[in-house]
């Protein structure tokens, strides 16, 4: 099905590249975007599988880029990796997240925690749980309004530091959830080593459900073995009724996607979650 905003991203694509010619250029772009503030965060809500309450946003980086328009993520972040500009763009995107929660404060609305992807590489730098805790001190943002997402990259190969870090980060009150869940090689073993808090399964597998492969008895076996090491799951990509009414019945506890609703920009995101939220 080519119903997975690809039409969307092959447009940002033609457009990024009528204006960005190779990877020099684009690396001048992304600084540049720094420096004059086009990096914007868009949040997407998640909620409660059964009483469908909103449980917490997470912030998806888009590009306000001035001649090819918004561009999405997967169009800049591999080179921001590959550049090591993704730690100054990392540590903006923890900085604007912070800084849009004491907004949402400052004007009296309820709060819900702000979940923040972080990759393999910032973490790799040594500098994530220093950065959160400055974030947080400037915005006086609590730690349990913080989480952070990472992929099963991190939990491979001899990454002792990072481990150091991850379970600093937990004891500090940020919730750990492993992003994309299934589509990387992380085992049992270091699953339980690295003490997550969160499965989040790759909306391929959500794609899977209601049809005729094994989506639902992998679905079923990650809920049981989540529950079983005290770990929650959200099913992403979650796009129609009959997917929700399956992982209602699986006890997938929690669901993130367009059915729901696609990330939206902070005002829009507070006016359709933020005052109508049900205790
Ligand atoms: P992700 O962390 O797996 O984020 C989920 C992606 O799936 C988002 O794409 C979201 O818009 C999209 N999505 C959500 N619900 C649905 C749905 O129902 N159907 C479909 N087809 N798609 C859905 P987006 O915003 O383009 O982000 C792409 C990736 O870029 C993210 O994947 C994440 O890996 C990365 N990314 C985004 N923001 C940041 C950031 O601040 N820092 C870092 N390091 N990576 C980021
Ligand atoms: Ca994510
Ligand atoms: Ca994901
Ligand atoms: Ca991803």
């Amino acid at each position: 099905s080519k119903n997975d905003g690809r039409g969307q991203h092959r447009f940002y694509d033609q457009a990024l590249s009528a204006t960005v010619k190779g990877r020099a250029q684009l690396k001048a772009r992304l600084l540049e975007a720094l420096e004059r503030g086009q990096f914007l965060l868009h949040y997407q809500p998640r909620v409660d599988t059964v009483s469908g309450a909103l449980l917490s946003m997470e912030a998806l980086l888009r590009w306000q880029q001035p001649e090819a328009g918004m561009i999405a993520p997967n169009e800049f972040i591999p080179l921001a990796e590959s550049s090591g500009l993704i730690l100054p763009i990392g540590e903006r995107v923890i900085d604007m997240a912070c800084a849009q929660l004491a907004r949402w404060r400052a004007a009296a609305l309820p709060l819900v925690p702000v979940s923040i992807n972080v990759s393999v590489k910032q973490f790799a730098s040594g500098r994530v749980l220093r950065q959160f805790e400055e974030a947080m001190r400037r915005h006086n943002v609590p730690a349990s309004l913080l989480e952070i997402e990472v992929t099963e990259s991190v939990m491979m190969g001899d990454h002792d530091e990072i481990a150091a870090e991850l379970a600093a980060i937990r004891a500090r009150g940020i919730k750990l959830h492993v992003d994309d869940f299934g589509t990387g090689y992380s085992s049992l073993s270091q699953l339980q080593r690295l003490r997550m808090d969160v499965l989040k399964v790759d909306r391929a597998f959500t794609a899977e459900l209601g049809g005729p492969g094994q989506g639902r008895v992998f679905f079923q076996a990650i809920v049981s073995m989540a529950h079983a090491l005290g770990m929650a799951v959200v099913a992403e990509g979650v796009e129609t009724e009959a997917q929700l009414a399956i992982l209602r019945e699986l006890g997938c506890d929690e669901v993130q996607g367009y059915l729901i609703s696609k990330p939206l920009p902070p005002d829009a995101m507070a006016g359709r979650f933020l005052t109508h939220r049900t205790l």
